[in-house]
């Protein structure tokens, strides 16, 4: 049996500078998770893996690392999805703990798919997870970021108009992190973690914890998306990917096809990684760099 890995870091216009550090996290990762599917273990546990050394990378915009939200704070979002037995766990808005990716397994374990905000924080705490503080999570460059965009704008109070102004820089930089798996039993699973988008209004949630959105997986694909979330919602592109393997494409193909339909049918940009049932590996993206690496 043909197993597989493709892990991503975002997709964006990094800087030229940054993207052999992009490259070389994403790289770690995969090789993190490709050594859990050669012991045997299940791709649900390599993509949660993979997807956690990635949440601990302060390079990424997923756990330590994340960008701020318009007020300031940080929100995360995560979810995670077994395509063999189709459970799926998702977390929203999480303020203070260092892995969502964690938290959001332990929700699939559970009988809910999605908790949101401060119930989903005392589910982690209720799960063993302990609190972090806000600079445990807050990196320099991060709040560089913050603040040289409330500089510029002189937003003295947020409002929805500085998000939507703001939001519009989405191309220059995302930073999500995702991964997608086959392990030795032919079984598929997809994971996603993010802190959203800088300036992000308070409480605003993207595709990455919304199944079938900013991932998906089944027993044809596993599909791990980024990019501006809005539209990856709007159109669905995580199942969307998966449905055009299963009607016949390999996963190079379906990568292409769905960003090509998020292209002819939305303005925002974004990229995708796939991994199919024969163990193809795809990606695709329609912003100017994508970061990712795979294990096979
Ligand atoms: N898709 C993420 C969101 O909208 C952001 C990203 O992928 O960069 O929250």
């Amino acid at each position: 049996m043909p197993m597989a890995l493709l892990v991503h870091g975002g997709a964006g216009a990094i800087p030229l500078e940054h993207r052999a550090r992009a490259h070389a996290g994403c790289q770690a990762a995969a090789s993190l998770g490709w050594s859990h599917l050669q012991q045997g273990r299940s791709a649900l546990d390599a993509v949660m893996y993979a997807v956690q050394a990635m949440e601990d990378n302060p390079d990424y915009n997923a756990g330590t690392g994340s960008c701020l939200t318009l007020d300031g704070n940080i929100e995360m979002d995560a979810g995670i999805m077994d395509g063999h037995s189709l459970q799926v766990g998702s977390v929203a808005g999480l303020e203070l703990l260092k892995n969502p990716i964690l938290v959001a397994r332990r929700v699939l374990e559970s009988p809910h798919v999605f908790l949101i905000s401060r119930g989903a924080q005392y589910f982690a705490l209720s799960q063993g997870f302990p609190l972090c503080s806000r600079s445990d999570l807050l990196t320099d460059a991060q709040y560089q970021k913050w603040l040289s965009t409330h500089e510029q704008s002189n937003h003295l109070h947020p409002t929805l108009d500085a998000f939507t102004n703001t939001s519009v820089e989405a191309d220059k930089k995302h930073g999500t992190v995702g991964a997608v798996a086959l392990d030795s039993h032919g079984h598929l699973a997809a994971a996603t973690s993010t802190g959203g988008m800088l300036n992000k209004h308070a409480g605003r949630v993207g595709d990455s914890p919304l199944v079938g959105c900013g991932f998906y997986a089944d027993q044809y694909a596993a599909v791990s998306c980024t990019g501006l979330g809005e539209d990856f919602v709007r159109l669905l592109i995580g199942q969307r990917a998966a449905a055009y393997v299963a009607q016949g494409f390999d996963a190079q193909q379906a990568a292409e096809r769905a960003i090509l339909f998020l292209s002819e049918n939305a303005t925002g940009t974004g990229g995708l990684i796939v991994v199919d049932h024969n163990g193809n590996v795809g990606s695709a993206w329609n912003t100017e760099h994508m970061s990712y690496a795979s294990a096979q």
